[in-house]
């Protein structure tokens, strides 16, 4: 049992440092890629910009995994699709001072779309 406990939260360290260098390794690319533009390289723009999509798509779900969120009106907690989740304009917002908290989400329970909290793990 406190083995299992213990590799989850290995697993977690490593997804989060997954997301990190991931997210570091994307930003460059998509740097390169621009700088890549500037001078009309266009393969070389093209092959960066590719690499840089393909990590975005596997960086998402490890930022959003496991997140559930909490309906303001009925209460029901309900996971969503953390593609969906990236792109919905909530993501920046910041109703009490920290960022990502709140995401406007429609509830699957009741259907109002609000902003929904966050539950950190
Ligand atoms: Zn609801």
């Amino acid at each position: 049992m406190k083995n299992k406990k213990s590799s989850k939260s290995f697993l977690n360290t490593v997804c989060a440092y997954a997301t990190i260098i991931l997210g570091t390794l994307c930003g460059i690319l998509f740097a390169f890629s621009l700088v890549c533009a500037v001078n009309h390289r266009w393969a070389e723009f093209g092959i960066c910009l590719a690499i840089a999509i393909i990590l975005l798509i596997i960086i998402i779900p490890l930022m959003f995994r496991g997140d559930i969120y909490k309906c303001p009106k009925c209460g029901h907690e309900f996971k969503t699709n953390p593609y969906k989740t990236f792109f919905t304009k909530g993501m920046l917002s910041d109703l009490d001072g920290t960022p990502t908290k709140y995401v406007k989400l429609k509830c699957p329970k009741c259907n109002t779309k609000d902003y929904c909290k966050r539950r950190w793990k």
